[in-house]
C-alpha cells in the first residue's frame, strides 16, 4: 500500500471551520466587522493579554510593533539570525539599523549572553530588540529583560511559532507566550504551517494602552478618527464645535495591514481547537522524543528549554552530516524518496545577501553551527503515532 506524503508540517481544517467562514462570508461584513473583534478578545483572553490587534500577516505584525515603537533610521535593533526573515525585515522596514543575535548552537535560542554581546558590537545602544521563539521553545525573556531595562531596549517577541507555549512566571505558575510579561508587544502569525491559522494573519499582543493605540492606527493608513485628537479645527470642526461626521486626519502615513472578517472568523474557530492541537502535537513530540532516546550518536532532537511547557511548531533535529558522511541534501531527497518531507529552519538571516551588505564580514558561530546540522521532521495534528515511527524508521534507514 502506498503511504500518504508527510510534508514537514500541515493545517488542521475542521467542518467547524468551514461552517465559521462559511457563515462569515454570508454577513453583511467581508471586512473590518464583529469577527476582527471577537477574534481579538479571544486571543487576547488566551494569551492573557490586555490588547491583541489582528493583521494581515505575522511580517506586518512585526513591522507595525517597530512602527509602534516609533523606531526609524536613527535607531539601532537587535534582531536573531537564526529566525525567519521577517524577524529582522519587520523593524528594518523603518529604517532601523540592524544588527544581529547570535544564538545557543544546540538550541538555536538567544540568552542573555548573546544578547549582552550584540548590544557590546551595537556599541553599547540599541532602542529595541526582537527575541523569537524558535520552534515553540521559550527564550528566557526574564532574563533578557534584565539586561534590556538596564540599556534601555524595548523588546518585541517574535512569537509566530509559540503560541500555545507557556513558560514559568517566576512563582508557581506558567504564563502563555503573548502574556508579555517581559516585553512590550508579542508578534503571532497565523499561516498555515503555524499551530493554528487564518489563511495569512497575524497578531500583536500587548498590555500598554498606548502601543495598541498606534498599532490599530498604523494598520488602516494612520487614519486618526479620534475628535479629542484633530489638530486642524477648523477642518474638522463645525461653528458648534461638533467634529464633522466624515472628517479624519493624517499624522503620520500607515498601512493597509487590516485582516479579513472571514479570516478572523476562521482564526477565532481555530482558536478554540488550540488545546487540540496542542495535546496532539505535544503527544507526537514526546513519541520523537522517545524514538530518539539512544536511536544514533549522530542524531540528537533539539531539547525543550529550561521552564518551559512548549507548544512545538516543528520538531527539529542536529545531525552532525560530516560525520555521518552524507550531505544533508542526500538525505532530504532520500526521506522526500520515502515519502516525508522535510525543511531547513532557517539559513541564518545575517547570510542574506541583502544584510551581507550592510555587514560584511559577520561571524556569528551558534548560528552557524545550529544551520550546518539542523533538519525539521514532519509535525503537525493530522500525523498519527505511526507516522512518526515512520519519519524516524526511515531516518534511520538513511543514516545506515
Ligand atoms: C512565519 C514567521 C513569520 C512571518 O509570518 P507571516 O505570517 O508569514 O508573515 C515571522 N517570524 C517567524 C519566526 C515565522 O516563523
Amino acid at each position: 500500500m502506498a503511504e500518504s506524503f508527510l510534508p514537514y508540517g500541515k493545517q488542521t481544517i475542521t467542518e467547524a471551520d468551514l461552517a465559521a467562514v462559511r457563515e462569515s462570508l454570508l454577513s453583511p461584513y467581508l471586512t473590518t466587522g464583529p469577527m476582527v473583534d471577537a477574534f481579538e478578545a479571544a486571543f487576547a483572553q488566551s494569551v492573557g493579554a490586555r490588547h491583541a490587534v489582528a493583521m494581515a500577516n505575522g511580517t506586518a505584525a512585526l513591522h507595525l510593533a517597530a512602527m509602534a515603537l516609533e523606531l526609524g533610521p536613527q535607531d539601532t535593533v537587535l534582531a536573531p539570525s537564526m529566525s525567519f526573515l521577517a524577524s529582522a525585515n519587520g523593524p528594518r522596514y523603518t529604517g532601523a539599523n540592524i544588527v544581529f543575535v547570535d544564538c545557543d548552537a544546540q538550541t538555536g535560542l538567544v540568552t542573555r549572553e548573546h544578547f549582552v554581546e550584540a548590544l557590546e558590537r551595537a556599541g553599547g545602544k540599541a532602542s529595541a530588540a526582537v527575541i523569537v521563539h524558535l520552534n515553540g521553545e521559550y527564550a528566557d525573556m526574564a532574563e533578557i529583560a534584565q539586561e534590556a531595562r538596564r540599556h534601555g531596549v524595548r523588546l518585541i517577541e517574535d512569537a509566530c511559532h509559540a503560541i500555545g507555549t507557556r513558560f514559568g512566571d517566576g512563582g508557581d505558575g506558567m504564563s502563555p507566550v503573548g502574556s508579555c510579561l517581559h516585553s512590550d508587544m508579542a508578534c503571532f502569525s497565523l499561516h498555515p504551517v503555524k499551530t493554528i491559522t487564518m489563511g495569512e494573519g497575524g497578531v500583536v499582543t500587548t498590555n500598554d494602552d498606548e502601543l495598541a493605540r498606534r498599532l490599530r492606527l498604523m494598520r488602516t493608513h494612520g487614519i486618526e478618527r479620534d475628535p479629542a485628537r484633530f489638530t486642524q479645527n477648523e477642518l474638522a470642526f463645525d461653528a458648534s464645535g461638533a467634529a464633522n461626521p466624515w472628517y479624519y486626519e493624517m499624522a503620520e502615513p500607515g498601512y493597509n495591514y487590516r485582516a479579513t472578517d472571514f479570516a478572523c472568523a476562521l482564526g477565532l474557530s481555530q482558536l478554540g481547537q488550540l488545546p487540540e492541537f496542542r495535546a496532539r502535537r505535544q503527544a507526537l513530540k514526546s513519541r520523537y522524543d522517545r524514538l530518539f532516546d539512544g536511536f544514533h550518536p549522530l542524531v540528537k532532537p533539539v531539547a525543550t528549554a529550561q521552564d518551559c511547557d512548549p507548544c512545538r511548531h516543528l520538531y527539529p533535529v542536529l545531525i552532525d552530516f560530516d560525520a555521518a558522511k552524507r550531505s544533508r541534501a542526500e538525505i532530504m531527497e532520500a526521506l522526500r524518496a520515502r515519502g516525508i518531507g522535510t525543511q531547513v529552519h532557517y539559513i541564518p538571516i545575517h547570510w542574506q545577501p541583502y544584510y551581507r551588505g550592510l555587514a560584511p564580514d559577520l561571524v556569528l558561530e551558534g548560528a552557524e553551527r545550529y544551520y550546518a546540522r539542523c533538519l525539521s521532521l514532519p509535525l503537525y495534528p493530522l500525523m498519527d503515532d505511526a507516522d512518526a515511527d515512520r519519519v524516524v524508521a526511515a531516518l534511520g534507514e538513511v543514516l545506515g
